[in-house]
């Protein structure tokens, strides 16, 4: 059948003014990317990159614009609308209008150029159904990387998703049943969190139990990511060798500051990736600020917390800033549509991991083929390289000078295929 044959042999050739493949190397000028079926075949100089003598193929010319790969977000949390809802609310919400607010959001995130995503904790089964749903062509969306629900203890921070365990033989049996349901890694709670049930301060977690979560995921090939809002889990998860420190604050158990070099040499020593999340918070203090504004009168009480948080926000930048140049490896991950940092804007976290020290280079690689690698999908996405995964972005400017210009998005590409977006 000819048609058939046509379509499994498809040429796409893309040209702009400059492609940026994602690793931090300089930007090829009059650059082409040539696309066969779902793959990216050849990355080169519009002068060199061509289809084979004799093949069918549609060329799309982007004039000055540039071609980089489709983004990819270490951090999301699809079930949450975005919008200042807190999580605890969002917990108790019935699966179907999670699935529903996750396929929302999936395909918001998917438009705004994100073209691979890892969730970071949804209710039940809800992302598991979402993923299913987009290969049986009833949703879209990025390509995902799931962990179902985050591991906790009871009333631990995130304890409404549907996975609390307590002591090692429950956390070992709910990693199982985990994967057995189709995860591809493990999300671990090391501290409280804005659950309100929780202290973000305290760990939760012993060593011994996030150790044994770690060995049981290691041992079926599955990366391990844990959230650490405070010195003390951080410390207890490099104990446990978790593979990604989320938010990695440092601060101690009474609240108060102060960068740990010890365990930043930790972090160096275990080659693990950190996930500071800057933008979510930075998102709160803002919606924070306006509810001060609006108190007028009322305000000192409020005003002392809203200082409180933006003490807190520079706090982790700084720390931030100083583990960047120690060499520890950041990937952007943006904690979205948690709390009130709206989906579809990952952007944000890599200008404020830019803000915190990154080059405009690093903190582009840092949403491409960092935060790819940092989440076991660097062989698929995050690099404009021949075999990969043809996910790609259009945007017009030139994103390794400024990274404002990844909000310009022209075309979104998932394998292969131009995304239809509908009238924006
Ligand atoms: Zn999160």
């Amino acid at each position: 059948m000819t048609s058939t044959s046509a379509k499994d042999d498809r040429f796409t050739l893309l040209t702009a003014s400059r492609l940026i493949d994602g690793e931090g190397n300089p930007a090829i000028e009059d650059a082409a990317v040539l696309i066969h079926n779902d793959r990216i075949e050849l990355v080169g100089s519009s002068t060199e990159v061509r289809a084979p003598d004799g093949a069918e193929v549609e060329v799309v010319d982007y004039g000055d614009a540039s071609i980089v790969p489709g983004m990819v977000d270490a951090h999301t949390h699809l079930v949450s609308p975005g919008d200042g809802t807190p999580s605890d609310v969002v917990g108790q919400e019935k699966d179907d209008i999670l699935l529903m607010q996750a396929i929302k959001n999936s395909r918001t995130i998917l438009h705004s150029g994100v073209t691979s995503i890892r969730e970071n904790g949804a209710k039940n089964h809800v992302t598991f159904s979402l993923r299913e749903g987009i290969e049986r062509g009833l949703a879209v969306g990025p390509k995902m990387t799931l962990c179902g629900r985050p591991v906790t203890i009871t009333g631990g921070h995130m304890w409404y998703f549907g996975a609390e365990a307590d002591g090692a033989d429950e956390v070992r049996k709910q990693v199982r049943q985990l994967i057995k349901e189709g995860a591809d890694y493990i999300k671990l709670v090391a501290t409280g969190g804005s659950t309100r049930e929780s202290n973000p301060l305290l760990p939760s977690y012993t060593v011994d139990e996030l150790r044994v979560a770690t060995e049981e995921a290691h041992h079926f090939g599955k990366l391990t990511a844990a959230h650490c809002a405070s010195a003390q889990g951080v410390q207890n998860c490099l104990d446990a060798d978790v593979d990604m420190i989320v938010h990695c604050v440092f601060e101690d158990a009474q609240g108060r500051y102060e960068y740990r070099p010890d365990l930043v040499d930790r972090l160096l020593e275990a080659d693990a990736w950190v996930n500071p999340t800057l933008y979510v918070a930075q998102a709160g203090i803002d919606r924070f600020a306006e509810v001060v504004e609006s108190a007028g009168d009322d305000a000192p009480a409020l005003q002392a917390v809203l200082d409180e948080r933006r003490r807190g926000l520079d706090n982790r930048m700084e720390a931030c800033g100083r583990m960047m140049e120690a060499g520890v490896k950041m990937t952007a991950g943006s904690d979205s549509p948690w709390g009130d940092y709206a989906p579809g804007e990952f952007v944000h976290e890599v200008l404020m991991l830019s803000d915190a020290g990154l080059s405009a280079p690093d903190a582009l690689a840092s949403g491409m083929s960092g935060a790819a690698d940092s989440i076991g999908m660097g062989d698929i996405s995050g690099r404009l390289v021949a075999g990969r995964s043809a996910d790609l972005l259009v945007v017009n400017g030139d994103p390794s000078k400024d990274l404002k210009a990844l909000w310009n998005v022209v075309d979104v590409y998932q394998d292969g295929n131009r995304v239809e977006r509908g009238v924006l």
